[in-house]
């Protein structure tokens, strides 16, 4: 049965239409102060309630509203940034659309108040779902405060989307920080249920901001960068490479002063990196692309989170250039952070000659050479498997007669520095080192979770800079990050200070490891319960304490870690869900060969 066509009413439009706008409070916090900053303002000031999910209350010292022109903050399509439409291609503002303050008064209730500086006095507006209540003179200081509450309060389907208050208060902390790096010249300061918990006051210098905002840990492990092409500028800062992150989120791009997500700005950044970090980890990046407004389209999602380059070959190009060359020229630092090269890449890459063979032992986590050697003697007595077939590993001198084995397979050898190979009666397999060290050491841990965990009180507690909005995720786990041995405080609002860690991770450094489980908690939607978190976080750690990819492996060492495996659960996949074990059946290299 066909039905009837017809023409909505503005206020169900504006309630659809507010859906691309406003998803969550962290979007009505990012719009506000938009125009916060649109409208000149020095001095921002933002206060949450529950998260943002109670109320949200935006206050500038910018232009002000004129009292004739309050009832059209509210209209779609209104806005005091353009007047053609050929002026987008040259908009400086954030806004031009003219859709965030009806988008957001549809969903919530927001009142306003307003002042110009010439003005004797200010007006204020109250609306409900979209439509104005009121609007009289009111006294106010010079600038405007906008404060929304009952958010989603008439649409209880998006409200069922929102996560815990903890999360929310995160991105909407999130939002701010990220305003707050391109516009080091504005004072912000955010409260949280009356207390504050962000202050950045204003600095001549960018880099100052990033510091304030990205933490100290990653002013001291960066490079900055400074290129130009044309029309085209390059500024900001890089990591360099031993500071590394497990997701690629800490890569902030900036393009005219607007943060935006671009993959391929974004590959450009980590194929710079590729060779020269760890495979899977990333490096963190604030990069400020500037270029003139026409080459570039701002107009191509309702947020504004992503635009269109003219040239977007010539922005790959310049951006993955300016990477490579700095880090080619950077000197590695004194961080006692092990990293490797691919053996190729050792030589084309100067200034980062610290290699594997250099540095052998650091990087074995459970297997320090010392606990290794006791290890295997303790096996020695007690397993059959390996025991009848490493008798002498004394100071790594063995035999060519020794054989070891794994499930019945005999170790033939290391390949790629990676892969350890065993042959079967009917094949051959292929085991990745670091994946299986991996699952050893995660089953371990969940063994020994709960009051019985061995943890290690650090000589001095070390203190670990974190985003504001890091801090507020890390509140809900203190008591599971204790369970593991992991004992952290909070530490003002963007510091976390680490007073033990789990003994199995005493090598590992603990800037690395809160900075990863950071990154875990802060991913969205990926992983919806707590559960899953918890054991995205024990995967974090355990990836940490294992054995890296590209290390050269001791027998001693192959032995002791075929021997943890055979006595580990799950052991053909690693906590990644990646295979640990690959096979190569007798057949079918048979088969291969023309054989059969
Ligand atoms: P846009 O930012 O795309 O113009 P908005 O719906 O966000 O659209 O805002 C509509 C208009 O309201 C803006 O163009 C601006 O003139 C005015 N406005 C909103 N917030 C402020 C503010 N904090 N200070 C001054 N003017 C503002
Ligand atoms: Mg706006």
């Amino acid at each position: 049965m066909s039905k009837r066509i017809v023409v909505l009413s503005s206020e169900i439009a504006n309630k659809i239409a507010a859906g691309e706008v406003v998803e969550r409070p962290a979007s009505i916090v990012k719009e506000l102060v938009e125009n916060s900053i649109d409208a000149g303002a020095t001095d921002i000031r933002v206060e949450l309630e529950k998260g943002g999910c109670q109320s949200i209350n935006v206050i500038d010292n910018g232009s002000g509203i004129e009292h004739e022109d309050v009832a059209l903050v509210f209209e779609r399509h209104a806005t005091s940034k353009i007047y053609n439409f050929e002026d987008i291609y040259n908009v400086v503002s954030f806004g031009f659309r003219g859709e965030a303050m009806p988008s957001i008064a549809s969903i919530a209730q927001v009142e306003l108040l307003t002042r110009r500086k010439d003005d004797l006095s200010g007006t204020k507006a109250t609306l409900e779902a979209g439509a104005i209540k009121e609007i009289a003179p009111a006294g106010c200081p010079a600038g405007t405060q906008i404060s929304v509450t009952k958010i989603f309060a008439n649409v209880p389907a998006r409200r069922k989307f929102l996560k815990t208050e903890a999360t929310e208060q995160g991105l909407c902390l999130d939002a701010i920080t990220r305003l707050a790096l391109a516009h080091p010249e504005i004072r912000f300061k955010v409260l949280v249920n009356g207390r504050e918990v962000f202050a950045a006051p204003e600095v001549e210098d960018v880099s100052k901001r990033i510091a304030m905002v990205m933490g100290d840990d990653f002013s001291a492990h960066c490079i900055s960068v400074d290129a130009q092409k044309d029309n085209l500028r390059l500024t900001g800062f890089i990591s360099r490479p031993e500071y590394t992150k497990s997701n690629s989120k800490s890569v902030y791009l900036f393009v005219n002063k607007r943060f935006v997500r671009d993959n391929s700005v974004t590959h450009a950044v980590l194929s710079a990196y590729r060779q020269i970090i760890e495979p899977r980890r990333y490096p963190a990046a604030v990069l400020f692309l500037d270029l003139p407004p026409e080459d570039v389209d701002v107009n191509v999602h309702p947020a504004k989170m992503e635009v269109r380059f003219k040239d977007s070959h010539s922005v790959y190009d310049l951006v993955s250039k300016t990477i490579a060359q700095n880090l080619a020229g950077a000197q590695t630092s004194k961080s006692s952070f092990v990293y490797r090269l691919a053996p190729k890449e050792k030589a084309s890459v100067p200034g980062y000659e610290r290699s594997a063979e250099k540095f052998p032992a650091k990087s074995f986590g459970l297997f320090s050479r010392g606990n290794l050697q006791k290890a295997i003697s303790d096996d020695l007595l007690t397993r059959s498997s390996v025991a009848e077939t490493v008798s002498s590993f004394n100071s790594g001198n063995v035999g060519v007669k020794e054989t070891i084995t794994f499930s019945n397979l005999k170790y033939l050898g290391q390949f790629a520095n990676t892969y350890l190979v065993f042959a079967g009666d009917d094949g051959l397999i292929l085991l990745d080192q670091h994946a299986a060290h991996e699952r050893i050491i995660l089953e371990k841990l969940k063994k020994t979770i709960g009051p019985n965990i061995i943890s290690q009180s650090l000589l001095l507690p070390e203190i670990v800079n974190l985003t504001p909005g890091q801090i507020t995720l890390f509140s809900d786990y203190i008591d599971f990050l204790r369970e593991i041995g992991l004992e952290i405080e909070i530490f003002g609002r963007d510091a976390i200070v680490v007073k033990a860690l789990p003994a199995i991770l005493s090598q590992v450094q603990a800037r690395e490891i809160i900075s990863d489980i950071a990154d875990q908690l802060s991913e969205q939607n990926q992983v919806p319960s707590l559960q899953e978190k918890k054991e995205k976080i024990l995967a974090s750690l355990a990836c940490h304490a294992a054995i890296k990819a590209n290390s050269v492996l001791s027998l001693e060492e192959v032995a002791a870690l075929c021997r943890e495996l055979e006595a580990t659960p799950f052991n053909l996949t690693c906590p990644h869900g990646r295979p640990i074990t690959i096979k190569f059946s007798l057949s079918e290299i048979e088969r291969m060969f023309k054989r059969k």
